[in-house]
């Protein structure tokens, strides 16, 4: 038998995100990663358009950041959360607390998105049946959104772009409304709340809650949508008594311009996720914070308890090195810093509205999105962007970025000239 290289090891044995283990797209391999420069084996280097997927918003190899992980390693990486506490979960709370929406005051630590995501629905049906709704067990949300992929978040995501139709009866069947239409920049049109509250006027007393990504829907689509939205949806909520759960694991963190998206409509939820950005991309954490009242309700119900532990709830590593990563971010200009990156966005992505198959160029804060009016042959436009030094990853009609947050002017502007580039000369083989 041949020895299999790395890269063929790990074509023929590991899965990779939605991927086919018989027609794998092409990998590269990472060397090694620092502050937005990943450097390939072969020693290519590539300026990080990503984050890793929101996550690393300082960059990679920050030296506080892994002074945090570092230190905490000699003290412990793990200890039961069942019966034990520790500093970093103590530390990371207090900041927590000091930075999303006042009225939040109960922090939940799960493992990852999608687990915040469970336990944000399991809390919602929990908070109904401690008062006896035992029928308020189902869940409204808009298209377009992304929640996760766990069976429950995965539930909640759009049915089409969501990326789980596959699945089809074996979900559970949820309530789906049009996604926002009026747009970030545009001007609030009542029409686009109707249905929702159609839709709550006739069902609420099977609805548990309302579950939405405030301003940007991410993965399903990269939409950005008109705050006046969530400001309707709260009364809504109000009128008809089901909670509201705010997704903030992608917004989170900066992303959007302000620290969280609520703040762009100054509402606040009963239930919110946060996760990706909260440990700076150094490992996976996310946290499901709510109000007093949904937290006593659940308390003073039939079970008494909350019912989820998860093994790794609350991990010492990821609670400190979360809680130097969130240190760092309030501690710098960094709405000064989001508007640099969101002019630079705007200046140079605006050349490719011309191009006959844009569709749509649209920047909020940190994002930066093109949506074609076709679907890109992913393998292809990686493979190019790798070439031109950039790291890239589009999927369906989007070509997009959200760079660490300390990316330099001029990587920043290198970054954007190449995705331009490479853009334009989609024209030759569409
Ligand atoms: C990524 C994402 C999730 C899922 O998080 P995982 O850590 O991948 O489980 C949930 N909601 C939103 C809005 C996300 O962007």
């Amino acid at each position: 038998m041949t020895e299999l290289t790395d890269l063929e090891f790990d074509l023929q044995h590991i899965w990779h995100p939605y991927t086919s283990m018989t027609h794998p797209l092409p990998t590269f391999k990472v060397k090694q990663a620092s502050g937005v420069m990943i450097e390939l084996e072969d020693g290519r280097q590539l300026i990080d358009g990503m984050s890793s997927w929101w996550c690393a918003i300082h960059g990679y190899n920050h030296p506080e950041l892994n002074q945090a992980v570092s230190d905490q390693l000699h003290n412990m990486s793990h200890i039961m959360f069942g019966g034990f506490t520790h500093q970093p979960a103590i530390d990371l709370g207090k900041i927590l607390l000091e930075i999303t929406p006042p009225s939040l005051d109960k922090i939940f630590y799960a493992d990852s998105g999608s687990v915040a995501v469970e336990v944000a629905l399991k809390m919602a049906v929990q908070f109904w049946s401690a008062q006896g709704s035992l029928q308020k067990t189902n869940f409204v949300t808009p298209r377009s959104g992304y929640h996760g992929d766990t069976w429950n978040a995965m539930s909640v995501c759009d049915p089409v772009t969501g990326m789980h139709q596959i699945f089809g009866s074996s979900l559970p069947n949820r309530i789906f409304v049009p996604a926002p239409q009026v747009g970030f920049y545009e001007e609030w049109n009542q029409n686009d709340i109707a249905e929702l509250e159609k839709t709550l006027a006739t069902q609420h007393e099977n609805i548990a809650a309302l579950i939405l990504e405030p301003i940007v829907q991410g993965a399903g689509g990269m939409r950005f949508y008109h705050p006046e939205y969530l400001r309707q949806a709260k009364l809504l909520c109000e009128k008809y008594q089901v909670l509201l759960i705010f997704d903030e694991i992608a917004t989170g963190f900066g992303r959007t311009g302000k620290l969280f998206a609520w703040e762009w409509a100054g509402v606040e939820p009963d239930i919110m996720c946060i996760g990706k950005g909260l440990t700076g991309g150094y490992m996976t954490l996310s946290a499901t914070l709510t109000t007093k009242k949904v937290a006593e309700t659940i308390s003073r119900g039939e079970a008494g308890v909350f019912m989820h532990g998860p093994t790794f709830m609350a991990n010492p590593l990821a609670c400190a090195v979360a809680h130097k990563s969130t240190q760092l971010l309030i501690s710098q200009d960094w709405q000064g810093n989001i508007q640099r990156i969101e002019t630079h966005l705007k200046q140079q992505l605006s050349v490719l509205v011309a191009l006959e198959y844009v569709k749509d160029v649209r920047v909020l804060g940190a994002i930066g999105v093109v949506e074609l009016t076709f679907n890109i042959d992913m393998q292809t436009l990686q493979q190019e962007f790798v070439r031109r030094g950039i790291w890239v990853r589009p999927f369906g009609k989007l070509v997009y970025v959200m760079p660490p947050y300390v990316i330099s002017e001029l990587e920043l502007q290198t970054l954007l000239e190449q995705l331009v580039e490479v853009v334009q000369n989609m024209e030759q083989t569409v």
